[in-house]
């Protein structure tokens, strides 16, 4: 390493811009569900990155198609095309609703290519005046201007200048609100089929399915953000397929890759048309080296036996947080979906997860928060289950530590 022989914590608030405040320890290694730190101190993974690692750490057909493909072709400008990112096109449109894939490399990037081609169809089909966007309020869908404009929490997109204009934001869930805010003039209505960062939020089959009626009714495009639901983090290859819903536009990102960074948008041919030569692009879009490893990730996934194993592991989850609020009593409730699941805070503990995050980095367990109030656990798709009993084991002694203060 560039003369730095032993990169510290410190090192961070000296070099980094401070748009994050990392963990004391620093992990250098991982294997399977366990990392390891500087100290060799091992931590088990609940977290899975954020829903990222949907395969563990360095699986090993993971590292084969990565060093397979490193060692042939890294990367061309879309002046051409290239095998890797054929074929994990074709892979999603023969699993999904779609008939089209635009390559990105975030769930943002993927997230805005998504809005751009809702406003590109409109515009084109309908005229100008066709531009309202409708979102939820407690929603996420990326750090881009436009998409944290559209994301429904205002603290992520305040204080920047001007934003994107023609954006609603409503209530999850509330059919009333959505019916009152839908009209001829709105063009695309973007939604996460399970709020992540929002608190893990299950929607209603009815408002989904409601959502779906009313949009086809005024000509708006549905668009699911699936960067954190998809891939098979729900039990299913995407969240959508369990709703009784399909929609016009997903993003899928964050698993897609299993830690390489790859999203995608997806689309039908109605739709795709519009985003003609010349009206959007992407630099790294379609890398082959992501859609190598993206590739792999997808063909081991979509198998019964690993999105039927999301089920199993559900319950293994669900039978160990409700085992541990027996005796501590922290947990209000156990939602969520799949490998995407939030032990919610009772009113006693509000406003404090954050805690329950770092006395688990300090009794060797990664978790998640989602707001202030949920624990939030997305661990590997299959974390093997001596892995799953003692990262709980860990967390029922971090759980006992935030009560004993
Ligand atoms: C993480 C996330 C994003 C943003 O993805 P990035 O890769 O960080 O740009 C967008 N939408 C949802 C639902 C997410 O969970």
């Amino acid at each position: 390493m560039t003369n730095v022989n032993h990169p510290t914590r410190a090192l961070f608030d000296d070099v980094m811009v401070p748009t994050y405040n990392p963990a004391a320890m620093i992990p250098v290694r991982g294997e399977g569900s366990r990392v390891w730190d500087q100290e060799e101190r091992e931590y088990i993974d609940f977290a899975g990155g954020i829903a990222v690692s949907a395969l563990g750490h360095c699986h090993p057909a993971l590292v084969g198609a990565l060093t397979e493909q490193a060692n042939k072709l890294w990367h061309l400008s879309n002046v051409m095309t290239n095998e890797p990112a054929l074929c994990l096109a074709k892979q999603i449109v023969e699993n999904t609703f779609a008939d089209k894939v635009f390559f990105a490399n975030s769930g943002g990037e993927a997230n805005e290519a998504c809005l751009k081609l809702a406003r590109r169809y409109a515009f084109d089909t309908f005229g100008e005046h066709k531009n309202k966007i409708i979102a939820f309020k407690q929603g996420f869908h990326g750090r881009t201007f436009f998409t944290v404009t559209v994301g429904g929490q205002p603290a992520y997109s305040d204080g920047f200048g001007p934003k994107p204009g023609a954006i609603t934001h409503i209530p999850y869930n509330d059919i009333e609100a959505f019916k009152a805010a839908i009209d001829d003039d709105t063009c695309a209505v973007m939604i996460e089929p399970l709020q992540g960062e929002g608190g893990i939020v299950s929607p209603d089959l009815e408002f989904i399915q409601q959502v779906r009626k009313l949009c086809s009714q005024h000509h708006a495009l549905l668009i699911f953000d699936e960067v954190q639901t998809g891939m098979g983090r729900t039990g299913t290859l995407y969240a959508y397929q369990q709703l009784g819903v399909t929609p016009d536009i997903l993003s899928t990102a964050k698993s897609l890759g299993g830690g390489f960074p790859i999203a995608a948008m997806l689309t039908t041919d109605e739709y795709a048309p519009h985003l003609k030569p010349g009206t959007h692009g992407s630099t790294y879009g379609g890398n082959p080296l992501a859609c190598a490893v993206a590739s792999k990730v997808f063909e081991l996934i979509n198998t019964p036996q690993v999105l039927d194993g999301v089920k199993v592991r559900e319950q293994w989850f669900r039978d160990g947080l409700n085992a541990i609020n027996e005796k501590y009593h922290v947990f209000s409730e156990i939602r969520g979906k799949g490998l995407l699941l939030g032990a919610a805070l009772t009113s006693e503990y509000e406003g404090r997860a954050r805690e329950f995050l770092t006395a688990g980095i300090e009794c060797g367990v990664m978790v998640l928060v989602a707001g202030a109030n949920v624990i939030r656990l997305a661990p590997s798709l299959i974390i093997p289950r001596e892995d799953v009993e003692e990262g709980l084991r860990r967390f029922e002694q971090a759980v006992a530590k935030v009560l004993a203060k």
